[in-house]
């Protein structure tokens, strides 16, 4: 099986695994995907871990930290996402500052208005964006496995719903008319990023 950098995948065998995550929505999100994979999940949180510094220049070597710095501490395999809204009319803004944009106090309505308001600036009409997502197993023996995935669409004003997170209501994606905030978590799960990205991990890595 073979992985995104084109070589043979490491196949993970373990039974316990330690999402490096902080954002309850992501470890929802992720524990949801790997349940049909009986695998044991524990959060950074449950054990006690710090975050890392995201000091990477792109979502995969961003999640190749928190991945590696998770799976070194905590002793065992660990999965981590970096992902952000890429919007085109802003040269790929927020992109990997997504979470930064919200602020310390982790305020998204505030980033979505602020996104709202540098496109209405950009005066292109180009509202097209997309969600990419970069998922990375790691070892504790330094081994890690990055996978990347994407879900194009479109951003719309206000936003709607209150399911999911993030950007999530204000993102539609091609071919739906609801907003990732209004559909069902199970049918955003089934065209996600992250998704996308799971997807090519599973092929590669899991074996079950
Ligand atoms: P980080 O990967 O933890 O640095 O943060 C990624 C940020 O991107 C999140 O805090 C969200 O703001 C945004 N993001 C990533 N994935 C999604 C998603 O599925 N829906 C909405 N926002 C997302």
């Amino acid at each position: 099986m073979i992985s995104d950098s084109g070589d043979l995948a490491r196949i993970f065998r373990d039974e316990r695994l330690v999402i490096a995550s902080h954002n309850p929505g992501k470890v929802r999100e992720i524990a949801d995907l790997l349940r049909p994979f009986d695998v044991d999940v524990v959060s950074v949180a449950s054990l006690g871990l710090d975050e890392p510094e995201e000091d990477g220049r792109s979502f995969s070597e961003n999640a190749r930290i928190k991945a590696l710095a998770a799976a070194a501490a905590g002793g065992m395999p660990a999965l981590a996402d970096d992902s952000g809204l890429v919007v085109h009319a802003l040269n790929g803004e927020p992109g990997i500052r997504s979470a930064r944009w919200a602020g310390p106090e982790k305020n998204f309505s505030r980033a979505m208005a602020e996104v709202e308001r540098r496109l209405v600036r950009t005066d292109g009409g180009d509202r097209t964006a997309h969600f990419t997502s970069a998922l990375c197993l790691a070892w504790p023996d330094g081994h890690a496995e990055v996978f990347v995935g994407r879900v194009d669409g479109h951003l719309v004003w206000p936003p709607r719903g209150n399911n999911g997170f993030g950007y999530d209501p204000m993102f539609v994606a091609d071919g739906r008319r609801m907003t990732f905030g209004e559909m069902d978590p199970q049918d955003k799960h089934a065209i996600s990023h992250r998704a996308d990205a799971f997807r090519k991990l599973v092929n590669a890595c899991f074996d079950r």
